[in-house]
């Protein structure tokens, strides 16, 4: 090992998922050298010497970086602004008006900005996107460092994208596809929106670019009760079923929700190979139920875990939903140990990697990965005393706990400090926006 490291670090207490296990190890260091990571063992001296830039976490704990299975970066500018209301009012009756009237690509750029703020800030180095404008939403994630699917969006309704992009979103997708595909961190993907927004012939369009490129595809599926029922009504189908019988589904489809699947969907989901995103704060605060992710997990599903956008959760909380979502399980299945704090890391990080197809380069710590990893303090008092660091993680931890982020090997976050973005400028063309919104919104009231 006569090489220098590029990016060393002495880790207190060491997670590295390998494996998928939430095991820690103490005293441990890892060595970065082109975005790799090179080594990982007991802490030496000698190691340190070798790290041209040194990170000290030998008082904290260090994971691979979360993996947010599903989420609308830009909705962040509008968290907070339609709470407390029935789903099909919150989306039909609110979002989407305010989208129509509102979104353009400058809303999107600072969105998403202002959401990869968020998500450095607790721990987020990679993240599953649905939005429009999409191609706004990669260049923001290409500057501040992150990583992450960003998918075209598609739809039998007209797109707020639509009046600049137009509405060939096959062109506009393959246009993203052709900057992004070699890109080392930003995966381009396709988005279609609903099964209940889209026509047979949409998803079937979505299913052969996905197949002829290798693409992912990213949707939500059976998000509510009302979707399933009206999906039977119209279709004489459930919506996996529709899906299955469209040719739809595949390892590379990622669906989002999957509320309401029963034992058949279960079965048709797992044959597929498609994976599911457990967002358990989103699904309780629209009242959507809660997602057998026991069953799922039982029958070999691969699940991720996410947070939806910031106007249905509110917050882009990794932290937040490893605590809900343990939570939700054991309530809803009246069964302490339905869900566990190990589980909760394991499809927060390495799991939610495989759901994404990038368990091969992210996910967990090992030698021959991406250097994607978070140092976590204990440094508060919520924090001690540490009888189990996985616990602490999970049912203890707020988020701002985390200290430094690193994502491809370089550093986004040290001791809480941006390395990639100007958090300054960001909030100040957050406020611009959120004038904008206001102004919108009371004339959309006053109608
Ligand atoms: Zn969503």
């Amino acid at each position: 090992m006569k090489s220098y490291f590029d990016l060393g670090i002495r880790v207190g207490h060491l997670i590295t998922m390998a494996g998928g296990e939430a095991d820690p190890v103490k005293d441990q260091f890892i060595g970065v050298k082109d975005g790799t990571i090179e080594f990982i063992g007991p802490f030496a001296q000698s190691l340190k010497k070798r790290s041209r830039k040194y990170l000290d976490s030998r008082a904290d704990v260090v994971l691979p970086g979360f993996v947010n299975g599903h989420t609308h970066l830009p909705m962040t500018l509008f968290r907070g602004v339609e709470d407390d209301v029935p789903f099909h009012v919150w989306l039909f009756e609110r979002i989407l008006p305010l989208e129509t009237a509102l979104v353009t690509e400058e809303f999107v750029r600072v969105g998403a900005s202002l959401a990869a703020l968020e998500c450095i800030r607790f721990g987020v180095t990679t993240v599953n996107e649905m939005y429009f404008y999409a191609e706004a939403s990669a260049k923001v994630l290409d500057k501040a460092g992150m990583r992450g699917l960003v998918s075209q969006a598609f739809a039998d309704f007209p797109l707020p994208e639509d009046k600049v992009l137009g509405t060939d979103k096959e062109k506009i997708f393959r246009s993203l596809y052709s900057k992004f595909k070699k890109h080392k961190r930003i995966v381009p993907a396709l988005g279609p929106h609903a099964p209940y927004s889209c026509s047979d012939a949409l998803l079937k369009q979505v299913a052969a670019i996905s197949e002829e490129l290798a693409a992912p595809v990213h949707i939500h599926v059976s998000e509510t009760e009302r979707e399933v029922e009206e999906s039977r009504k119209l279709h004489g189908k459930s919506p996996v079923g529709r899906l299955q019988s469209l040719g739809f589904l595949s390892s590379r489809t990622i669906c989002a929700h999957c509320v309401h699947l029963d034992e058949a969907d279960s079965k048709i989901f797992k044959d597929s190979g498609a994976s599911a995103v457990y967002n358990p704060d989103s699904n309780m605060k629209l009242s959507s139920g809660a997602t057998p992710v026991k069953r799922y997990l039982a029958s070999g599903i691969p699940v991720a875990l996410g947070t939806d956008g910031a106007a249905s959760n509110n917050d882009l909380s990794m932290f937040g939903v490893m605590d809900i979502g343990t939570k939700l399980q054991k309530l809803a299945n009246k069964d302490s140990t339905a869900m566990t704090a190990k589980q909760a890391l394991s499809l927060a990080t390495y799991g939610g990697a495989h759901a994404l197809g990038l368990g091969d380069k992210i996910g967990s710590l090992e030698v021959g990965k991406r250097a994607d990893f978070i140092s976590v303090s204990f440094d508060y008092p919520h924090m001690q005393p540490i009888h189990d660091v996985v616990s602490q993680l999970v049912y203890a931890a707020q988020g701002l706990e985390v200290r430094h982020v690193v994502c491809d090997g370089k550093v986004l976050l040290e001791n809480g400090r941006y390395r990639t973005l100007n958090q300054a400028q960001i909030m100040n063309d957050v406020e611009r926006i959120r004038r904008k919104i206001q102004k919108t919104l009371a004339e959309l009231r006053s109608k």
